[in-house]
């Protein structure tokens, strides 16, 4: 892993500007970067996606543990970085990759799923996660660094300020766990928050559900008013005909029509939409 300076040095070396619109924090602490490869408890038989190699910080230490590492940039400079990285020090199961995530399409042939690692670039964080759980089939494992407001939206609990729409969507598919907290010092350039890393781990069944795409209405409906009594909420949604029709699929579900909706846990959410 390049140290400070040696960032520094790599990046005038190479004519490559740091680019804050794609989120370029490097990892300049060897601690953090130990810590993080440790906790993805990588076996010799797997494969791992790494978001956003950026310079390599995790990249070396990845290939050393596992079968093969695919790792994705959308920095075409520091894509060539890595390729001229990799082509003096040639791991044998490295693939690069110059791309979007965002697009990036999984292959789900692999006989085992894949492990995902990434210090996510923070403007993107909400819809690479959303991603990654849309490809949710080919993937076992997810770890990443996020910036510590948004890691406490996604593992938050009802009636917490932190809880919401994104919390309910990532909960529903997954069991989010904090793992350690990163301090912004372990970044170069420094980035103005801490982050935390967290692990996230898919779930094979999850709660009885008759229509995904109803209870994503449902919650966004809420969470857009989630100062209002859940009644009115739900009435303003356009999902229900009438005040009445509100009324009685909450009293199935076991909801008080006068609950704010951020008191509503993901289970109800689900039990809402399955009376629906
Ligand atoms: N992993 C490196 C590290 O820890 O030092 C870099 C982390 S930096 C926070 C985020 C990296 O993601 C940058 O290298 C950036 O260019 C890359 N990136 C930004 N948007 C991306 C996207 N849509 N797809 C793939 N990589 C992206």
């Amino acid at each position: 892993m390049l140290t400070r300076n040696q960032i520094k040095s790599a990046l005038k070396e190479n004519d490559i500007r740091i680019r804050k619109r794609l989120g370029q924090n490097f990892l300049v602490n060897r601690k953090i970067q130990e810590k993080i490869v440790d906790a993805l408890g990588i076996s010799k038989g797997d494969t791992v996606i790494e978001i956003g190699p950026g310079l390599g910080a995790l990249t070396g230490e990845l290939t050393k543990r596992a079968k093969r590492v695919i790792a994705i940039e959308k920095d075409r400079r520091l894509y060539d970085f890595l390729l001229k990285k990799r082509s003096m020090d040639d791991p044998g199961n490295l693939e690069l990759i110059h791309g979007d995530i965002l697009k990036h399409r999984f292959d789900c042939r692999e006989s085992r799923k894949l492990k995902v690692v990434g210090n996510l670039p923070y403007y993107i964080s909400s819809p690479i996660l959303i991603r990654l759980l849309t490809e949710r089939r080919c993937v076992d494992t997810i770890f990443i660094t996020v910036q510590k407001e948004f890691a406490e939206r996604l593992v938050a609990r009802a009636s917490s300020k932190a809880y919401g729409a994104i919390t309910c969507f990532v909960q529903f598919y997954s069991k989010p766990s904090f793992l350690f907290t990163i301090e912004r010092s372990s970044f170069y350039p420094v980035p103005k928050v801490d982050s935390c890393f967290l692990r996230i781990d898919i779930y094979n069944d999850g709660l009885y559900l008759t229509d995904e795409e109803k209870l994503f209405k449902i919650i966004r409906a809420c969470f857009g008013k989630r100062r209002k009594k859940i009644l009115n909420s739900l009435y303003s949604s356009n999902e229900f005909a009438s005040k009445e029709e509100v009324l009685e699929k909450l009293e199935i579900a076991g909801i008080a029509p006068e609950r704010r909706p951020e008191t509503v846990s993901l289970e109800e959410f689900v039990k809402l939409t399955n009376s629906v």
